[in-house]
């Protein structure tokens, strides 16, 4: 259930009651407890000022809650969600690799008219035998490219040893799929208002996945948005299977935006740009482009990254299909 509750109500005692979590909206309290709580009692209703009752615990991302989608503000110029109809382009590496191929990507986006550049410092890998992510020296890179260039950043936390970090460094927070159900995370950012990526885990359910953004919106941070990015399935031939039934299902019973990760649910280049345009046609906030200055070389998912030359297209085709269906293309 949720309450919102008047600023002089004895908040430590309504959440000890109801076992609630709590955040501080401009004009009142919010109060979540959980879905198994179907009313509040008699006693506190003089600080009660709204109630509302959910048949499971997704409650303050629900469009019963909020039946308009949030927007969510990167920066002071960029909006997506909300009434914007803005579809957010975001590419770069999958990792940051060096100076030279970061100032690359970057350069690359200024070209496109991209407005915000991705790539991992803490790359979340199946084998430790692999490149694991420059770290912090590749979020020092990730800083003078946006000081440089005027980009905003996107890069992921794997874990929470290096949350903080992420959180100072980047204008966007990606919490990669391995990590949706990380509470230190979950919290850290809860506690931030930077906007928050929060990828599927690609084992997870759509009620796991948006009860992980509620423990975001219930530690009082509403910039969240939902990342679909392919989950496992017993298909073996493409890397995961992108889950557009389950886009569908999160813009019909959810207020949060939602962008599409074609990448990495493809796993091969070859079908990022038919997958890229489907994404577009369902209307969704925003669209997630692995690219590589040269893929062969990439440190990381090599095999889905794509050239310039291949993004290039593949941009160009997006445009008019974005405005077949009324969205803007940023
Ligand atoms: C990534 O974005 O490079 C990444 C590792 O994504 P995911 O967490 O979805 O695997
Ligand atoms: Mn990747």
């Amino acid at each position: 259930m949720i309450l919102h509750v008047k600023k002089n109500a004895p908040l430590q005692e309504l959440k000890d009651f109801y076992q609630a979590t709590s955040f501080t909206s401009d004009t009142y309290e919010v109060l979540v407890t959980s879905s198994s709580i179907k009313s509040y009692d008699e006693k506190h209703a003089d600080f009660i000022l709204f109630s509302q009752a959910f048949s499971s615990d997704i409650q303050l991302a629900s469009s019963e809650y909020m039946n308009a989608l949030r927007d969510v503000k990167i920066g002071n110029e960029i909006l997506i969600g909300g009434e914007s109809k803005n579809t957010l382009m975001i590419t770069g590496p999958c990792s940051v690799e060096s100076e030279e191929q970061i100032e690359m990507s970057a350069k690359y986006c200024i070209e496109q008219g991209i407005k915000v550049l991705r790539a991992g410092c803490y790359k979340p890998r199946t084998s430790p035998y692999t490149f694991q992510g420059l770290g912090q020296k590749g979020l020092i890179l990730l800083a003078r490219m946006r000081d440089k260039y005027g980009l905003k950043i996107i890069t992921e936390a794997k874990d929470s040893s290096h949350i903080d970090e992420v959180i100072e460094y980047s204008d966007i927070i990606q919490i990669g799929a391995k990590a949706m159900y990380d509470h230190g995370i979950l919290k850290a950012c809860a506690k931030s208002r930077k906007p928050i990526l929060l990828k599927r885990g690609f084992g997870s359910t759509l009620q796991e996945f948006v009860q992980s953004a509620e423990f975001i919106l219930s530690g009082g941070n509403p910039n969240v948005i939902l990342c679909e990015r392919g989950i496992r399935t017993f298909e073996t031939k493409t890397r995961f299977t992108l889950d557009l039934c389950g886009v569908a299902y999160l813009k019909e019973h959810t207020n949060l935006p939602i962008i599409l990760d074609p990448s990495h649910a493809m796993g091969y280049r070859y079908g990022v740009a038919d997958l890229a345009r489907a994404c577009i046609a369902m209307g969704v906030d925003g669209l997630l482009i692995e690219t590589h200055p040269d893929p062969s070389v990439a440190k990381s998912d090599a095999s889905q990254q794509l050239n310039f030359e291949q993004f290039d297209a593949l941009h160009k085709s997006l445009k008019p299909i974005a405005s077949a269906i009324g969205m803007h293309l940023i």
